[in-house]
């Protein structure tokens, strides 16, 4: 029988991995794609939808194309359970499914208790935002028909976490949805991090597009002493309740259930080998994107895609004669600050024996002339069309 690998998640590291073993392999290995969700909703530019720059639509994925064209077995279901021993997944539905390498991206999921106050079923009245689709949706929903003159507050997520600059972008997203159509409205960050990603071009473009607008509260202000009361619609910021119009909370993070479900996890993070990412506990097991603790790489669809390229080749390798070489790996995170206003921040890693390790890096400076930052933001649409038909084909 030919080799069978499993792929848990369809997202930017299951969904490439999957198209790249099927695809280099020529029919030589078979591929099952495990995803619950028939349409994936990209994270990335999920802001642009809230600032009105994308339609939802536009970020909708299906896995027609990877079954079709690609020969890839697509179940829809989700993956319960991982036995090691027998090399099998257990699925929801009741199924299993062996495999002779298995491919696990199941993206993130939340930290029980870091912010007190929240759980899941607060999920409507304070949304995270942090998978996209319907919860997207939803916060959208909230800032167009917040009052005049209304609070939106951001409980800002601690370190590691998907997409250092996110939060930060959609600040930026909301405050031009409230400069059109609520200009009185206001921003408060509340923020446990004392620093945070490409953080001088944001405040350079809030103090530009959005004066008096935004206010970031960080650790010495009481940014990481925060519960919240989503009956009241309260903050409690260093003991001192506040009411708020919207509430985005964004909690703290860890690799998704699935890991720590098939015990690959340390902590909050499944820790893998630089040069394949294969799981640091059983060399049967591959692991991508945001669940991983690989090193310096930052938590973005780009690094999930650039690493299941190095894993597609390594399982290759491993399962047939294919040729393999050290990968190399990079990232790029583009945000947009306002109407044609685009920063980027940048770097390529190659693998060491103890982690994957930044060799370079760039990042947009302050000041830029505005040709600048409208070359940078159409950059960042070039790079979202060429990275969605990488992962769907
Ligand atoms: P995901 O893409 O989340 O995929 C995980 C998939 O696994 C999901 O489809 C899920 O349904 C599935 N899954 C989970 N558990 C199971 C299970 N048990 N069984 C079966 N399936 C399962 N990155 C960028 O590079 N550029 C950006 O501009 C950018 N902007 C962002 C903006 C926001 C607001 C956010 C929240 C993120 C952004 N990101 C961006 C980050 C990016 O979305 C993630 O880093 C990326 O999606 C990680 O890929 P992944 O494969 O690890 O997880």
């Amino acid at each position: 029988a030919r080799p069978h690998v499993v792929v848990v998640g369809g997202g930017a590291g299951g969904a490439t991995a999957a198209r790249y073993i099927a695809k280099d392999s020529k029919g030589a290995i078979d591929v099952t794609l495990i995803e619950p969700t028939r349409t994936y909703y990209t994270c990335f530019f999920s802001n642009l939808y809230i600032g009105d720059f994308r339609t939802l639509d536009s970020l909708a994925h299906s896995y027609g194309t990877l079954a079709s064209e690609y020969g890839i077995n697509v179940v829809h279901d989700w993956a319960t359970g991982v036995d090691r021993d027998a090399k099998e997944v257990a699925l929801a539905g009741g199924g299993r499914v062996g495999y002779d390498a298995l491919v696990l991206s199941p993206g993130i999921d939340f930290v029980e208790g870091s912010v007190p106050g929240w759980d899941i079923t607060a999920q409507n009245k304070m949304p995270h935002s942090y998978k996209a689709g319907s919860q997207t949706e939803l916060l959208k929903a909230q800032v167009l028909s917040m009052r005049e003159g209304g609070v939106y507050c951001m409980v800002a997520p601690p370190n590691p976490y998907r997409c250092p600059p996110g939060p930060y972008e959609r600040v930026s997203m909301v405050a031009h949805q409230f400069k059109q159509n609520n200009p009185t409205a206001t921003i408060l960050i509340l923020d446990p991090k004392p620093k945070f990603s490409k953080q001088a071009l944001f405040e350079e473009g809030w103090q530009k597009h959005y004066p008096g607008m935004i206010q970031r509260l960080g650790p010495d202000f009481g940014g990481g002493n925060v519960e919240v009361r989503p009956d009241s619609m309260e903050v409690v910021i260093d003991g001192s309740p506040e009411k708020v119009d919207v509430c985005n909370v964004i909690p703290a993070q860890k690799a998704g259930r699935i890991c720590h479900e098939a015990g690959l996890t340390e902590g909050n993070w499944a820790p893998v080998v630089p040069a394949t990412m294969q799981s640091r506990m059983d060399e049967n097991v591959y692991i991508l994107g945001d669940a991983t603790s690989q090193g310096d790489m930052p938590k973005s669809g780009y690094s999930a895609n650039s690493q299941a390229k190095a894993a597609a080749m390594a399982i290759r390798g491993a399962l047939t004669d294919a040729r393999t070489f050290p990968p190399r790996y990079s990232n790029t995170c583009w945000s947009l600050i306002a109407p044609e206003d685009g920063v980027k921040v940048g770097a390529s890693y190659e693998p060491t024996e103890e982690k994957i390790a930044k060799t370079d890096g760039f990042i947009s400076a302050t000041g830029e002339d505005a040709a600048q930052r409208k070359a940078t933001y159409e950059e960042s649409l070039g790079w979202y069309s060429g990275i969605t038909s990488d992962m769907f084909g």
